[in-house]
């Protein structure tokens, strides 16, 4: 018998849409430790767990999304680098496996500046491991992360992992960095939504097919466990900023997906990370679009 394979293949997954093919660049996935969810004991998130999938573990996807088209190669969020362990920082590998070079990537667009979309920008020594790539966020996220008097006031953990994190991974992109506004077209088909709460510049994507049909959102963090925040859209994580403001934004992206009837591409649905969505009884359900044969 041959030797049984020791870990999975790559997690790439490519899919048309319209004149684009976007590409689904896994990083990896986190474990979410006990209290990720404050409003609800860890009996009742046993519960609904369970209830979804049979265990009560949560393994979340951490994806990336590439969209490549009319000769460009786009990134959407840039992984976790060496920061997150083991189960994560596999992008430059799903990138590879992908037929992308770091030097084909002419602009990465962040949804927002966390460890897992992030951190993977930058190399540990300080060097910028895309040499081309324009790097594209809200003007809120960016003046957030450095703003001297919200770090003052933060907590240690915060200082560390998200603020110093952001200056020092975002630094080597001085001078190719453009910020942008709420409804602004950042690139041609491509628009960013402002949904804050979670960070306060947090962004989606809505790119437009370019041959009709539905456009496609890329929610960034809109959902981060979709057994739980989807039928229950006011629970809020603890990495959220502002709690109330992030379930706010989360029901107006759920509002628009449903009423426009878009393709959705989420940071941590479950891998390949596709869905529609519907409202059934004034409840939403996430529909996951399943692994497709054919690109
Ligand atoms: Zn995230």
């Amino acid at each position: 018998m041959s030797r049984l394979p020791a870990r999975q293949v790559p997690a790439v997954h490519h899919r048309r849409f319209g004149d684009w093919l976007v590409s689904t660049v896994s990083d990896g996935y986190v474990d979410s430790p006990p209290g990720a969810i404050p409003s609800l004991s860890q009996e009742e998130v046993d519960r609904l767990m369970v209830a979804a999938q049979g265990t009560p573990a949560i393994r979340t996807s951490v994806n990336m999304f590439a969209l490549r088209g009319h000769g460009r190669t786009y990134l959407f969020d840039a992984g976790s680098g060496t920061t997150m362990g083991p189960s994560c920082g596999r992008l430059p590998e799903t990138l590879e496996v992908a037929g992308i070079a770091p030097e084909d990537v002419d602009a990465i667009l962040l949804t927002h500046v966390h460890p897992d979309h992030s951190n993977g920008l930058t190399s540990d020594e300080g060097e910028a491991l895309f040499p081309r790539a324009e790097v594209i966020v809200h003007e809120t996220e960016l003046s957030h992360w450095f703003d001297d008097a919200a770090m003052a006031v933060a907590t240690e953990r915060s200082k560390t992992r998200y603020f110093a994190a952001a200056r020092f991974r975002l630094a080597p992109y001085k001078g190719r960095l453009r910020t942008f506004r709420d409804g602004e077209e950042v690139l041609p088909g491509i628009t960013g939504i402002l949904c804050p709460g979670h960070t306060p510049g947090h962004a989606s994507y809505r790119i437009a097919s370019g041959q009709g049909g539905p456009d496609l959102m890329i929610w960034g963090d809109t959902v981060h466990i979709p057994e739980i925040q989807v039928p229950r859209p006011e629970i809020t994580m603890l990495y959220d900023t502002e709690p109330p403001m992030a379930a706010a934004s989360r029901r107006m992206i759920f509002e628009t997906v449903v009423r426009d009837g878009l393709l959705v591409a989420g940071m941590h649905v479950h891998f390949p990370g596709f869905a529609r969505m519907a409202e059934v009884d004034g409840q939403y359900r996430l529909l996951p679009e399943p692994w497709s044969y054919e690109i």
